[in-house]
Order: structure tokens, then sequence, then C-alpha cells
């Protein structure tokens, strides 16, 4: 995991323990919610398997993937549903989001309990099952444990850039995060940890006539969190509602 450059500034970094605020975030619903307990079995038993029972009116209110797979079994009686290529862990996050609104129970600064590679995971689970909220609560957590532990996830990036599409919001906040705070004189040495079409995204991003970070000189390390912790918002989440989001690939093998 790379580390930016520390300075005496450094040292003065906001560290904020409570994730951004989402302006567009849906309320939480009632839990007099009327409806079925849908049984979701996770992973295999050889890489291992967990079994939740979430009620499917969560499900249908936060995931495109599951609105189209319950609603296509309505009135068959069907109430199982496998997802044998996902990670327990990774669900038991989209779980705990669904009942919690969070990803786990504490923001603790010592133990924030995903590694970076985890939080990446959420995202890329959130976007294949068209849950934009959940994509959102996970680049908020990067951004927080990006912070807290002063590090810039840059060993996920070939996972990212494979798993995400051209303007993601995790590919915008991972740019954006390391022009501001990764020192840019290693990429030459660490050119293999970096792909091709990032390096494209930086020069694309340092070289945008709205680009105040890499030219201003005399802004702190502590006004660059602070400016991007306001950011987060606007410029790395997804508010579009479920049913109108397009997971990008085929999960038809479900329906
Ligand atoms: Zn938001």
């Amino acid at each position: 995991m790379a580390t930016p450059e520390k300075s005496t500034e450094d040292e003065e970094v906001y560290v904020p323990l409570a994730p951004p605020e989402c302006s567009h975030a849906s309320e939480p619903l009632s839990p007099t919610e009327n409806g079925n307990i849908v049984t979701v079995v996770v992973g295999t038993e050889f890489m291992g398997q967990r079994t939740f029972l979430v009620h499917d009116w969560l499900l249908i209110h936060y995931s495109a993937y599951f609105r189209n797979v319950l609603e296509a079994r309505s009135g068959t009686g069907e109430n199982v549903v496998e997802l044998s290529g996902d990670s327990p862990k990774i669900f038991a996050a989209f779980y705990h989001f669904l009942y919690a609104r969070t990803l786990f129970s504490r923001l603790d600064f010592e133990n924030i309990p995903f590694e970076d590679s985890e939080i990446c995971h959420i995202y890329v689970f959130g976007q294949d099952h068209g849950i934009p909220q959940l994509c959102n609560a996970a680049v908020d957590l990067l951004f927080v444990k990006n912070v807290q532990t002063w590090t810039s996830s840059t060993d996920q990036l070939h996972y990212i850039y494979e798993e995400t599409q051209e303007h993601s919001p995790l590919r915008k906040y991972m740019v954006d995060w390391v022009i501001r705070f990764y020192p840019l004189h290693p990429l030459r040495e660490n050119e293999s940890s970096f792909p091709k079409d990032f390096l494209i995204d930086v020069i694309e991003a340092i070289t945008a006539p709205d680009n105040k970070i890499c030219s201003t000189t005399n802004i702190t390390s502590r006004e660059k969190v602070d400016s991007m912790k306001l950011d987060i918002c606007s410029k790395y989440h997804d508010h579009s509602p479920p049913r109108d989001y397009a997971p990008p690939r085929d999960y038809g093998s479900f329906l």
C-alpha cells in the first residue's frame, strides 16, 4: 500500500471520524413494512458459504438486481437467491447496510474492519447489483480510511480499472486522491502498478482547465482533505434511483 510523502503540514491533517454527508440519501424505510423473507446463499461450500435471511422490500428498495430477480419470481413461491460468485464478508457489509445504513457497527480509527481491497469489492458488488447507495458508502469509507491511515490504496488500481467502467466514481475518486496526495515522481519507478487508463485519467485530471489542486502550492494537506470531503457527495456519489440503474453486467442466468 503506497503512502503519500509526509510534510510538516501532514501532522495536522484533519481526521474525519464520520463519513461525509450525502445530501441525496433516501429516507430510512419503516421497519413496519409488510413483505417476505428471502434466503440469500452467498459463496460456495469450498470457498466459504453463509446464508442470510433478508426482507424482500429492503432488497427491492436498494438493489436493481434483486428487484429484477424478485419481480421475475413473483407468485412462484421461490425465495432462495444464490450468489455463488460473491464473498460472504462482502455481502455481510451489504446486509449491515440494509438494516443499519452503515457498513459496520462502529467507525473506529483503530479498527475499520475492512481492508482497502474489501472496500473496493464492496463498491464493485454494489455496482454489479445496482445498489448505488452501497457504492457511495464504499467511497465514503475508502476516503475515511485513506485519511485516517494516510495511504493511497494504489495497490487496488488494477482491480478497480478491471472491474469498473470509464467515468466510474471510484476511478474518479482514486485519480483525484492521487493528484492531491500521492508523490507523482514514483510513477515511473512503479510503472507496472498503474493501469494505462489510470495514467491517462491522471493526465486528463491534471490538465483539466478547472484543476486548481496541483498548481496550488500554498495549500496545506489539511485544506486539501477538507475540500475533498466537501466534494465527496457531489463528485464521487451516484444518486441514481435503483429502478433506473442498469447493472453493467449480465446477470440473466440468475433470473
Ligand atoms: Zn451523495
